[in-house]
């Protein structure tokens, strides 16, 4: 067959054309992809988030029923403002054997490819089911995608293997950190600044929780290594504190934002409780001797667990076979590959276009990797049609 790279292409520049940065709506893209599908004979699903202002797109081709290979990818985009562009993002521009525009590379390029080969799909005589799974709100900490998997095994089939088409340069992925974001909140007592006696610092409180949240870090170093990964340790960062309220004033309150970048394994509840353990023996009794209403809360703000599809998966043996890669990779950032893994589907990352691209001004993707992508694509339909 003609690999149909002119065909991904027009697709491409019509999925750019929608601004689906995370905090707008994607419904106009989602019903664009919607009514392709419905024109090659494919009925999708949409599913609306809670707001109604985003939706997932769910699609089978083939035997309907679990198991089977799906095709995820997200549909938002980051944002373009503060960025020099010299294109409107919004606008594909080819250029040099390159597609610029918001989403070229992450990963509107990849969602392209995958609509590109539909007409193909359909007239296969597919032996196992093809998925075709599209989020919202992945780039604000891969959210969209949970309510669909919620799904799966209930109102939607629970597929067998998820290609993840987050730009790898066409690499296979099987591993990457967790992120986990926690919020502490200190509360100390007001006083005089002349009268610390008669007060708490909360922020004396805070910054004694800052080095110990380095101490954790000094031990996971030693503890696991793992040289996949760069660090190849799991790290901490406080992202922020905001406390006080003057200069003359014991200050009442502070909010300590941290995050752990965590290796595929860390027993995170054990990391929390070590924190928490530290903070309610060690710096909470000191300040309750002064007040009864000293507290040390903290509370999860976010989570994205890590994902590693494990030795030989079937996704990875898979997707190593059909993009021809010999080798597997583990990577800093964060996707949804760890979402469906968790939710007993064997995952793998592997698309079009450098991450170095992603979310930048004039982002692009090179043709070249979209007709790779294809090819990877149509093997895959290869796979499983008779
Ligand atoms: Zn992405």
């Amino acid at each position: 067959m003609q690999v149909p790279l002119s065909d991904a292409k027009a697709l491409l520049a019509r999925l750019v054309s929608f601004d689906t940065i995370s905090a707008n709506t994607n419904i106009p893209c989602a019903e664009f992809v919607r009514d392709y599908l419905a024109g090659h004979g494919v009925e999708a699903k949409l599913l609306p988030s809670d707001d109604g202002i985003h939706a997932n797109l769910f699609a089978t081709i083939g035997p309907p029923g679990n198991g089977g290979i799906a095709f995820s990818g997200h549909m938002d985009v980051v944002p373009v403002a503060g960025q020099p562009w010299d294109t409107d993002p919004f606008v594909m521009t080819e250029r040099d054997g390159k597609l610029y525009g918001r989403g070229t590379c992450d990963m509107k390029g990849y969602l392209a490819c995958v609509l590109a080969l539909v007409p193909e799909m359909k007239r296969r005589k597919l032996t196992l089911p093809l998925h075709i799974v599209f989020s919202y709100d992945e780039e604000v900490g891969c959210t969209g995608v949970k309510p669909m998997i919620a799904e799966f095994g209930k109102s939607l089939p629970v597929p067998g293997i998820v290609l993840v088409g987050e730009p790898t340069l066409m690499t296979v992925v099987d591993a990457h950190k967790g992120g986990y974001r926690y919020r502490t909140e200190i509360t100390g007592q007001a006083a005089h600044s002349s009268k610390p006696q008669l007060g708490v610092s909360a922020i004396f409180a805070a910054a004694d929780l800052a080095m110990e949240l380095r101490r954790i870090e000094e031990r996971f170093k030693s503890r696991n290594f793992n040289p996949r990964f760069d660090p190849p340790y799991s790290s901490i960062s406080i992202g922020s504190i905001k406390g006080g309220v003057a200069h003359n004033i014991i200050p009442p309150f502070c909010e300590v934002n941290w995050g752990i970048r965590a290796l595929p394994g860390l027993d995170i509840p054990a990391m929390v409780k070590e924190f928490d353990d530290y903070a309610q023996n060690v710096v909470l009794p000191p300040m309750r001797e002064v007040s009864d209403d000293c507290a040390i809360v903290t509370t999860q703000m976010g989570v994205l667990p890590a994902f590693s599809s494990g030795e030989n998966s079937p996704a990875t043996s898979l997707a190593m076979r059909l993009a021809g890669q010999n080798e597997t990779f583990a990577v800093a950032y964060g996707t949804e590959a760890s979402h469906f893994q968790a939710a007993g589907c064997s995952s793998v990352v592997c698309g079009p276009g450098s991450i170095d691209q992603a979310h930048q001004a004039n982002e692009f993707v090179d043709i070249a990797e979209l007709e790779r992508c294809l090819g990877y694509l149509t093997r895959v339909i290869d796979g499983v049609s008779t």
